[in-house]
């Protein structure tokens, strides 16, 4: 086949019509290139999707990775596993979130299958994890890092870009160019855009061009609240300052975390609070703060008085690797802040802070992010009297808080603004991660407001890309 007759394709490997499992394959001149190769999670009939065989693993030449975000990241050590050993790109951020990342991952796999193992609750006797930590390690040993801002060739006639996304650290737009005997072609991987609202991470920059995108739609169909985040927080501070409570806020470690850190900083340097102990509790929301501070280039922190850069911490501050160390926060008196994982109380530390805390009505629970459905979060945010933790019966005494405009992802209006903000237009969007409903809406509206032509792809369904 000359070049000139050269012809390209993409296909939807997960995230299609979900938010999970982001994998996304393009085949150009004999190559097959995977951008993302995210994990699905949530319910188990989509969890249940990792454990298919990715048929011809070993024949991908390369990964590149959007973020570090397990379900854009998360099933690198499964493919591994399965025999792909090419390499994997992404930006130097995106790297060292991961070598934490994947190795948690593999530790909570590792974790589910001896869990299951002791309750029986497997088909599989004995159950196996779905990767383990060697499989993380192998997977990290494929990862190659590329500058952002310039194009590199990583196969004749490929050249991939990495452009600064704004979602969370390292976050990327994944540019390829496909190099034909006529034009070049671009395609461009959106991962999951930013909102320009954040304190902590340089805002998404504007696209100059694309031929094709392939786009998030995560809130496609949702205004995001802007309340403002240091309000509600002052207010809670101050009244656990007077009642002596404890502020429990459950976080994700990458992201959801360091805005935090950065807003009680914020409000301690304007003297809008008082100096009061925090305790960050997980050990992985601790290394990754150590992450962006390594990473200011991504970073939009405010320089203080004397021209230094604010730390992303508050004034007495408490990162608490041991267990013993946060079992021991539990007998503590408040007033304190306890920041802890997981952020939807779906295991982790601060379920042994909430198990001592809630039943206390000084106590105060802040939600800082989405709470998906059936979760110990999405109960409590609805007020549920008791709850059960560790097969114990707690009552709940203490306040429930949340804050919604702490997103780490765009909403309609952000998207549109910025799909209006490319100089010259895709000739065709593809929307995948997020709901249907979601997708259908924005899709309708980017049809309808910014005259795009979009498609909605199911999963594994495979388009041809002309030049
Ligand atoms: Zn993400």
């Amino acid at each position: 086949m000359s070049k000139a007759q050269e012809s390209f394709s993409l296909q939807f490997l997960g995230a299609a019509k979900t938010v999970t499992g982001s994998k996304t394959l393009l085949r150009a001149f004999g190559k097959k290139i995977l951008v993302d190769c995210g994990l699905f999670q949530g319910p188990r009939e989509i969890r249940q999707l990792n454990w298919h065989k990715f048929e011809g693993a070993e024949q991908i030449d390369a990964v590149i990775l959007t973020h570090a975000h397990i379900d854009h990241s998360g099933y690198l050590p499964k493919l591994s596993k399965e025999g792909f050993d090419g390499p994997i790109y992404c930006s130097s951020a995106t790297y060292d979130l991961c070598k934490i990342m994947l190795l948690d991952s593999a530790h909570l796999q590792e974790e589910d299958a001896k869990y299951a193992n002791k309750t029986r609750h497997s088909s599989h006797r004995p159950a196996l994890p779905l990767y383990e930590t060697k499989d993380a390690h192998r997977a990290l040993n494929l990862f190659k890092t590329i500058e952002k801002n310039k194009w590199q060739e990583i196969f004749p006639n490929i050249s991939v870009r990495l452009l600064r996304s704004g979602h969370i650290l390292g976050s990327t737009f994944v540019q390829i160019m496909l190099k034909n005997a006529k034009k070049n072609t671009i395609i461009t991987f959106s991962g999951d855009i930013g909102n320009g609202r954040q304190n902590v991470i340089k805002d998404p920059v504007s696209l100059v061009e694309t031929d094709y995108l392939v786009m998030e739609g995560t809130y496609g169909d949702r205004s995001q609240s802007k309340e403002d985040p240091k309000e509600i927080l002052t207010k809670l501070i101050h009244k656990i300052y007077k009642n002596k409570g404890v502020l429990i806020v459950p976080a994700f470690a990458v992201g959801r975390t360091q805005e935090i850190l950065y807003l009680l900083r914020k409000l301690e340097t304007e003297k809008k609070i008082p100096e009061i102990p925090v305790y960050l509790d997980s050990p992985m929301a601790i290394e990754a703060t150590e992450i962006y501070l390594r990473h200011m280039e991504d970073l939009k922190l405010d320089l203080n008085e004397d021209g230094f850069m604010e730390p992303l911490s508050s004034h007495a501050y408490y990162p608490t690797q041991y267990v013993e160390e946060s079992k021991n926060l539990c007998k503590k008196d408040g007033p304190m802040i306890v920041i802890s994982a997981s952020g939807m109380l779906t295991g982790g530390r601060v379920l042994h802070h909430l198990k001592t805390r809630l039943p206390k009505e000084e106590n105060i629970v802040l939600f800082v992010g989405w709470q998906a459905e059936e979760t110990k979060g999405r109960l409590l945010l609805h007020g549920i009297p008791k709850i059960h933790i560790h097969h114990e019966e707690i009552e709940v005494k203490a306040q429930i808080a949340s804050i919604d405009s702490l997103s780490a992802h765009g909403d309609t209006e952000d998207i549109i603004r910025w799909i209006q903000g490319i100089e010259k237009k895709p000739r065709l969007i593809f929307l995948n991660h997020g709901e249907q409903a979601a997708l259908n809406t924005l899709q309708y509206r980017l049809q309808k407001e910014v005259q795009m032509q979009v498609v909605v792809p199911s999963m594994n369904e495979e388009f041809r890309i002309e030049e």
